[in-house]
């Protein structure tokens, strides 16, 4: 979706810091970080929501999650534990509308927009 900022950021049309990125999956940090660690991973086909997901994306969140245990992994936080986090519709405070997982972490993390 041309209008969509996180395909924008997918297709390299704006700069970011990648952390991971695969044929299907795409990580960078986040740019108003909430713990030490805050990366986003999405599709990089663009799907707007949880509740957007077709039988067919079941490879693809599977692709996500696989891709956050090999960087929880790489990046050294695996052992030490993170929360996942994806926010669908307003209230649940979802504010870019391309599906995307928070993977929060490198400290104890509270529920965000909880504390
Ligand atoms: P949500 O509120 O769950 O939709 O999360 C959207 C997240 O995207 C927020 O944590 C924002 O800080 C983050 N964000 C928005 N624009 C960018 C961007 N250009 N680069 C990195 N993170 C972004
Ligand atoms: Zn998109």
């Amino acid at each position: 979706m041309d209008d969509c900022i996180f395909c924008q950021l997918a297709h390299k049309e704006i700069p970011t810091d990648v952390v991971y990125e695969d044929d299907t999956v795409f990580a960078f940090k986040d740019i108003e970080p909430m713990a030490k660690i805050h990366y986003l991973f999405i599709p990089k086909k663009h799907i707007t929501s949880v509740n957007d997901l077709k039988e067919g994306d079941a490879a693809v969140v599977a692709d996500i999650f696989k891709a956050i245990a090999t960087v929880a992994a790489r990046d050294g936080f695996a052992e030490t534990g993170y929360r996942v986090v994806t926010n669908t519709g307003a209230d649940g405070n979802q504010s870019v509308y391309h599906l995307h997982f928070h993977v929060l972490g490198g400290e104890p993390i509270r529920f965000p927009g909880f504390d």
